[in-house]
């Protein structure tokens, strides 16, 4: 008989993080900078641990260029050809991770079977059709508060990846225990964004597409093969200009989330964590 698993699940839009006491005097003191040795290869990482998504529009080499300069990575997306990779890839090292899974039990597999980190998501990307195709998923904060536990049990990392709509969200994944956050729809739209910049009713935007949907299905496979179906849609996104700004905006929040909860480093961010059920996020006065 199928089982119904009746605890809530949560995510990010379903809570806020309590403030608490708070020494700092100023955003500036907070470092945003962590240091992990990973379990299996013993690889060292130093870095603010945001990552741009391995989707065609956004994990260029030119993100990973400006990426690089605020010590944030990108996963560089696979079409790129040998001769492109050899051009670029004398200075920029590669990291490998597993997944995606949402549990903690196929976390604790993968680490326990060589891999260092582990991708968290399935379902919640801005332009993933997975759980209306399949009706497969996992409210993502629950998803990453159950599989860091199971990853830091094991002395694991986890990447919380998919979802966040805003600096606030890329805030309660580090803070619902996420080593890294990877983040896709976010950077869509600027310049360092593969894809033309187009004129639509006066506004300029940009094309971005799941990796799984018609539009990439036919650039790199000829098409959506007979047997599957498209698990991505693809939008028009307003042009953002220079990433530059999005990352001082999503740096900036995360300084600030921290200041808010008296973390004076990303590191302490989900000990001074508590989370608060919420029916509303802010006000829709305007919106
Ligand atoms: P976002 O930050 O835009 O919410 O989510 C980005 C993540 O969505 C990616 O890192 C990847 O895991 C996921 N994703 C990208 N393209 C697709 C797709 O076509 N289908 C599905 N199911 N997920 C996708």
């Amino acid at each position: 008989m199928p089982r119904v698993d009746a605890d809530l699940k949560l995510d990010f839009k379903d809570v806020l993080l309590r403030p608490k006491r708070s020494s700092l005097k100023s955003r500036s003191e907070v470092d945003l900078t962590r240091t992990f040795t990973f379990r299996n290869s013993k690889q060292t990482y130093t870095g603010i641990p945001i990552i741009v998504a391995n989707m065609d529009t956004v994990g260029t080499f030119e993100m990973a260029v400006v990426m690089a300069k605020h010590a944030m990575f990108t996963a560089i997306h696979k079409h790129y050809s040998l001769e492109e990779w050899k051009l670029f890839a004398a200075n920029h090292p590669e990291c490998l991770e597993a997944g995606n899974v949402v549990t903690g039990e196929m976390v604790e597999e993968l680490i326990l079977s060589g891999a260092d980190i582990i991708k968290v998501g399935i379902g919640p990307g801005s332009v993933c059709t997975t759980r209306i195709k399949t009706g497969v998923g996992y409210p993502q904060l629950s998803a990453v508060i159950e599989c860091a536990d199971s990853a830091h049990g094991l002395k694991g990392h986890i990447i919380s990846d998919g979802g966040c709509s805003c600096p606030g969200d890329v805030a309660k994944a580090f803070g619902a225990g996420a080593d890294f956050v990877m983040l896709g729809g976010m950077f869509a739209g600027h310049d360092q964004c593969a894809g033309e910049i187009m004129e639509k009713n006066g506004k300029k935007v940009m094309l971005f597409y799941g990796m799984s949907s018609d539009t990439a299905m036919k650039k790199y496979a000829g098409g959506v093969a007979e047997y599957r179906a498209s698990e991505g849609r693809t939008v028009e996104v307003p042009y953002r200009g220079d990433v530059e700004l999005t990352i001082l905006d999503i740096l900036g929040g995360l300084r600030s989330t921290c200041t808010y909860v008296g973390a004076a480093e990303l590191k302490e961010l989900s000990r001074r964590t508590t989370f608060i059920r919420v029916t509303q996020q802010h006000s829709q006065v305007f919106s």
